[in-house]
């Protein structure tokens, strides 16, 4: 029998690791494994958190990915254009068409700052490395005033991330000899300031303990840059001296393109198998799939074992025993 062809889309860590996970458990006579990835480079975002207070810096929180991934993985370095799932073929940018037998979406999420008037030219954050070095100038060019920290919109991956951002930033104005002469506020689009009501119970008065104000259920709809004010969508608005705020997070363009996602772009996933529910030789996890968990690095690492897994009993089934599930 041919080896089965599997492809994953994305060398992040949903995609790394189940290619890696996989790879452990066959040979190449019974699955090629090739991973596609724009870049080629896997980046540890968690560490964009920290640069724009002077952590390490974007080029030290990056791996080859190709170092990263089994020696019997494959890893083509390019942008997918289109996924056809009913051709059981990909398109590259470039025009080469890559077919698969099983496919794993990897894609991630996708910044979409524009969906918001003015937020690309007035906002700052730190959900890219440019971004994150950005912020990181604009700290430093700090002077004291108001700053706000906050998300645009649910959902959006690690959702802890503005309020982690909101107390470090409080700690780095008082080590500047700053904190006096700064106001931060915190805005959340729910009625609490985080998600979960454990988190948010925890936070909350640690919160008003640093003097960190916060206005709930403000969904951002425009900023101004030049009035450097920030509407929300009830018609409420603030004035800011420096505004960071998670940007509005979408699926990835390719699942938008392909037609794979829903409104927003987010592939209907089913939560027990994370097969899509359209297209049963196609599994998605990570950010990219829709199933109701934080979008999180943690939730991806985890999802890829139900997929290796899924994929392997499905195999064993199918064709011949495979020793041990992966762990
Ligand atoms: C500032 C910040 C802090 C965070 N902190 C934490 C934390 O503390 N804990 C935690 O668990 N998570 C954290 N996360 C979230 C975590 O990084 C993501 O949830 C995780 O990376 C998702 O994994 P993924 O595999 O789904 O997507 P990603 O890791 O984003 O990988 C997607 C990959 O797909 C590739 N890709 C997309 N489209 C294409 C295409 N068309 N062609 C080719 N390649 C494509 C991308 O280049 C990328 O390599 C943080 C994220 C940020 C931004």
């Amino acid at each position: 029998m041919a080896p089965q062809n599997i492809v994953i889309l994305g060398g992040g860590v949903g995609g790394t690791l189940t290619a890696n996970l996989l790879a452990r458990k066959l040979t190449r006579k019974q699955a090629t494994i090739t991973v596609i990835d724009r870049t080629g480079r896997h980046a540890y975002q968690t560490g964009w958190l920290y640069v724009p207070f002077g952590g390490a810096p974007p080029e030290k929180l990056e791996r080859s990915e190709r170092r990263l991934l089994h020696r019997m993985v494959e890893l083509v370095v390019g942008e997918v254009a289109r996924i056809d799932a009913q051709g059981h073929v990909i398109e590259m940018v470039g025009g080469e068409w890559l077919p698969y037998d099983y496919l794993v979406v990897a894609t991630g999420a996708q910044l979409v700052p524009d969906v918001i008037p003015g937020f690309a030219e007035g906002a700052y954050h730190f959900y890219s490395a440019e971004a994150a070095l950005r912020l990181h100038a604009a700290l430093r060019e700090f002077k004291g005033g108001k700053i706000i920290v906050g998300a645009a919109g649910l959902p959006y991956k690690c959702p802890q991330a503005p309020l982690e951002f909101a107390f470090l930033l409080d700690d780095y104005l008082r080590k500047q000899g700053m904190r006096d002469l700064s106001q931060i506020v915190y805005t959340y689009p729910l009625e609490s300031v985080y998600p979960s009501e454990g988190v948010s119970d925890f936070a909350a008065p640690l919160l008003a303990e640093r003097c960190i104000a916060t206005e709930l259920n403000f969904t951002p709809a425009a900023v101004d840059p030049q009035l450097r004010k920030l509407t929300a969508t009830n018609g409420r608005s603030l004035e800011y001296d420096l505004l960071v705020m998670v940007p509005p997070h979408r699926g990835a363009a390719v699942i938008v393109a392909s037609g794979l996602g829903d409104g927003q772009g987010w592939i209907a996933t089913d939560r027990e198998t994370l097969q899509s529910k359209q297209y049963d030789n196609v599994y998605a996890l990570g950010d990219a799939a829709d199933v109701p968990v934080n979008k999180s690095g943690a939730a991806a690492h985890f999802e890829a074992h139900v997929v290796a897994n899924g994929w392997l009993h499905r195999f064993a089934v199918s064709n011949r025993p495979i020793s041990t599930m992966v762990r």
